[in-house]
């Protein structure tokens, strides 16, 4: 498993339910932490590591020992959605560009852990903007796609290069 980069055609297939959960998944998870932790990210989608399914993984923290934080978010539910705020992003899929995006300030969402239990939760701020962030991958929606056109002019360049990099590779 490795982190596919933008314009890998994976990050945009299709997802689809995760189920069952079983000890494939739980391998896959603990692979996904594994490479978001190197990449120093907060969260890490399935279709990011070429995996088309409806799951990420998360920990706003960013720290790796700060397990208490670690979140695994399989076939999640957006309920509701309140207010706006906009902050900067980047995406372990568009490696050194960061672009700020307007989330809804506060989400209640429900999910399944790895164990199989439901869990229905209002997150707000940083962990709110995380989720969304996430479950965009899950859409197939991309940092990119939430670009301003200034934003894309700006990181016109440094998109080209992903795409060339690409190529190459
Ligand atoms: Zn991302």
């Amino acid at each position: 498993m490795e982190v596919v980069v933008y314009p890998d055609p994976r990050l945009l297939r299709k997802t689809a339910p995760v189920a069952p959960i079983d000890d494939g998944v739980r391998a896959n998870v603990a692979e996904m932490f594994r490479l978001m932790y190197a990449d120093h990210g907060v969260g890490l989608a399935a279709p990011q590591v070429g995996w088309s399914v409806r799951l990420f993984v998360i920990n706003p923290s960013g720290d790796p020992a700060n397990k208490a934080e670690e979140r695994v978010i399989i076939n999640p539910v957006p309920k509701k959605k309140a207010g706006k705020v906009i902050g900067e992003e980047g995406c372990l899929s568009f490696p050194g560009i960061y672009v700020e995006v307007e989330r809804a300030r506060h989400v209640v969402i429900a999910w399944t852990d790895l164990e199989g239990v439901p869990h229905e939760e209002q997150w707000s701020d940083w962990p709110a903007r995380i989720f969304q962030h996430e479950f965009d991958h899950l859409e197939n929606v991309l940092l990119v796609h939430r670009m301003s056109t200034a934003d894309r002019m700006q990181h016109a360049e440094a998109l080209d290069d992903l795409r060339r990099e690409f190529e190459e590779a």
